[in-house]
């Protein structure tokens, strides 16, 4: 009997449920597939104009010390963030990643037969941290126009539900929830669940009312927000997410933590990121002039967009994996195949140039 066949019994039967994560496709792999050398990624939501100077310099100060393990308790980049949102470092758990912490969340909070709540399309790590555990995800789709139906997620809390999630502004969607929307949500449902406020994309929302979880956490709901350097500051590679809560609950993250979960590199990347302002204002100012360029050369063409609040759009083009292939020969990668999006394509924000090249590619496709 081969190896795996022998081996299989022994794997906990939940984990042949879950579906493997398929990353948005490099650079390097398209360059090589298609013998192209100018190839343009906008597949996975990166800041185009890349990391800050400040942390780059950081990050090189701290190379020859690596010899060294990093700060276990993550005290420096701890105190910034809780600087930088005014809580104090008891409210701030940071991962590898808020990857990490979804699933850590996962592993703190459910047992099989447990249930979790998840919006749909959304993103898909919730889904995983749930599997993984044995937990039964219940998905709730998002309206005909992509918006929260929070009615329908409050119909579907029973005595087995422990974590939901919101995710705003909605990855791969790109619409969002008000704070007025979130607050009576709260309000309604019962106290002993935990709620995720994923706000990855926070840092480039410019809507009325936009959602504040902070005012939440300070009023001891059972809310977790979470928050992430992979995207406004540049840092995807580095990998640095960070959950903001109630210490009564945040003390309980750590349980499942891992001594050194966070890279030393990662602690003074981030810390530094978070001083530089100005590269996040000029990053959040090219942000909205790519939407906008987006805007208009998508209705050029008669595409229909999702308008969005995020360093990404989804793009009505028909068949979307067939788009999304005959894009990347024109070398520009976007990103197809979302579950329940089969006619859209989401684009990343890239540069001005980039964002150009994308625009000439989809009138390409299109004409052919
Ligand atoms: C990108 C993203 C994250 C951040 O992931 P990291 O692991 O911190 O890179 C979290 N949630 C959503 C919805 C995202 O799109």
């Amino acid at each position: 009997m081969p190896l795996a066949e022998r081996v299989r019994p022994l794997v906990r039967p939940n984990l042949h449920e879950i579906k493997p994560y398929v990353p948005g496709r490099t650079i390097a792999e398209v360059q090589k597939e298609f013998g192209l050398h100018d190839v343009v990624k906008l597949a996975s939501n990166e800041n185009p104009l890349g990391p800050s100077k400040k942390a780059i310099a950081a990050i090189q100060q701290l190379l020859s010390e690596l010899n060294r393990y990093p700060d276990g308790a993550a005290v420096d980049v701890r105190e910034a963030i809780a600087k930088h949102v005014q809580l104090t470092p008891e409210h701030v758990f940071v991962g590898n990643g808020s990857d990490e912490i979804i699933k850590m969340i996962a592993e703190t909070f459910l047992q099989p037969d447990d249930e979790v709540i998840v919006p749909f399309p959304s993103f898909a790590q919730y889904n995983f941290g749930a599997q993984v555990m044995g937990a039964k995800v219940v998905s709730v789709p998002l309206t005909a126009d992509f918006q929260y139906d929070f009615e329908a997620m409050k119909a579907r809390i029973t005595k087995r539900t422990k974590l939901i999630y919101v995710c705003s502004p909605n990855n791969p969607t790109g619409t969002w929830t008000t704070h007025t929307q979130v607050k009576s949500f709260l309000e309604e449902i019962p106290e002993d669940l935990v709620v995720i406020l994923d706000e990855a994309y926070l840092e480039y929302v410019d809507s009325p009312d936009p959602l504040h979880s902070l005012e939440f956490i300070s009023e001891g709901k059972p809310v977790l927000s979470l928050r992430t350097f992979s995207k406004m500051y540049g840092l995807a590679g580095l990998r640095l997410g960070y959950a903001l809560g109630d210490p009564g609950l945040i003390r309980f993250l750590h349980q499942v933590r891992e001594p050194f979960n966070v890279n030393a590199v990662a602690q003074v990347g981030a810390a530094a990121a978070l001083q530089d302002h100005e590269h996040v204002e000029a990053c959040r100012a090219a942000n909205q002039s790519g939407r906008l360029q987006f805007y208009k050369g998508l209705k050029e063409l008669g595409i229909p967009y999702i308008t969005t609040q995020g360093n990404f759009l989804l793009a009505q083009v028909g068949d979307g994996m067939r788009v999304f292939e005959a894009l990347e020969r024109y070398g520009v990668i976007v990103r197809a195949g979302f579950p329940g999006l089969q006619e859209y394509v989401r684009i990343s924000i890239g540069t001005e140039a980039e964002n150009e090249r994308c625009l000439a590619a989809l009138a390409q496709v299109l004409r052919a």
